[in-house]
């Protein structure tokens, strides 16, 4: 395993030179301003519950949390229920901004959809700001192959010979840090997914030592993307949103067709960071918001005709703004 994790690093010393030549020629790595330049980093844990996340000893999503909003999220709105509970229409509609009867994703055939009328958030922050680079890492394939859109950087990290989710994940972690070093992201998306994986394997619930010390460890992984984001050379000149989601929650050993179960309709998200509200929302959050939260931060203004779905949340400059 360590041989494919050194494959891949090998690969992306050379990947990241690029880039790193590519945002230099672009002018990106610009002297510092005083208004500090606005970044995001989503982080995508597949199938995490919110009341094992609180139990575990996860320090570092922990420390999100307190450095600002933490909402409890519904994983399908009101207008439209009937896709099921997996993590095709879960992380089509976190990362699109608007639910599977737009999207077209309602199951993990993810082939069949309508992503190409309502893309990737990348996609629309490329439209309004084509200097923004944007980097999406992830393990569970449809994620790149399909769902991803206007990324400079998208990588599947399951590809390059890990075997399991497990050591994907390390990777993912690895791969994230050495591009948060070595390159100059406007937004970055960081999925792991191997809670979703333990979970199907022993259960999904706080009562099951796997489940939960499996989620204690991609917290140490969260951690190192953290850390990279920390030492980035220009990181005194930045203001990072972090923000944590999830695609569903999970009941027994699964989550498929759970529109009437709460254990699985559940979800969370994380909006951490000096631009980030402390507290819990009163109003009900859907993981929809994710994009119109992470554009608001970058400054790109949402058009009508995007048909985005959610409204941003858990932002300073957001207070008083009412939701849909
Ligand atoms: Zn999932």
């Amino acid at each position: 395993m360590l041989k494919s994790c050194l494959v891949v690093a090998l690969v992306l010393v050379g990947l990241c030179f690029a880039a790193k030549l590519n945002a230099a020629e672009s002018g990106s790595e610009a002297p510092a301003k005083t208004t500090p330049v606005k970044k995001v980093l989503i982080i995508g844990l597949d199938g995490t519950r919110l009341d094992t996340l609180l139990l575990a000893d996860a320090p570092r999503l922990h420390q999100l949390i307190a450095d600002g909003t933490l909402a409890e999220t519904r994983i399908l709105g009101t207008r439209y229920r009937k896709n099921d509970t997996i993590s095709g229409p879960g992380w089509s509609s976190n990362l699109t901004g608007v639910w599977a009867d737009k999207h077209g994703v309602q199951d993990n055939n993810v082939a069949v959809n309508r992503l190409k009328e309502y893309p990737h958030f990348f996609q629309r922050l490329k439209e309004t700001r084509p200097d923004a680079y944007t980097i999406s890492i992830a393990d569970w394939h449809p994620i790149p192959e399909f769902i991803v859109s206007g990324a400079d950087f998208n990588l599947n990290t399951k590809q390059y010979g890990s075997k399991t989710y497990d050591e994907a994940d390390r990777v993912t972690a690895a791969v994230a840090s050495r591009l948060l070093a070595v390159t100059d992201p406007t937004a970055m998306f960081v999925y792991f997914g191997n809670i979703d994986h333990t979970g199907h394997t022993f259960g999904f619930h706080p009562t099951v030592p796997q489940y939960k010390a499996e989620i204690e460890k991609v917290d140490k992984l969260v951690g190192e993307v953290l850390d990279a984001v920390k030492n980035r050379q220009t990181y005194k000149d930045e203001d990072w949103l972090v923000l944590v989601t999830t695609d569903h929650g999970g009941k027994g050993k699964g989550h498929s067709n759970g529109q009437q179960v709460p254990e699985i309709l559940t979800g969370f998200l994380i909006v951490s960071g000096p631009a980030a509200e402390k507290g819990r929302p009163a109003d009900p959050v859907f993981i929809v918001d994710l994009v119109p939260t992470a554009l608001a931060h970058l400054g790109v203004p949402i058009k009508p005709e995007w048909k985005l779905d959610g409204h941003a949340v858990g932002l300073k400059e957001l207070k008083g703004t009412p939701a849909e």
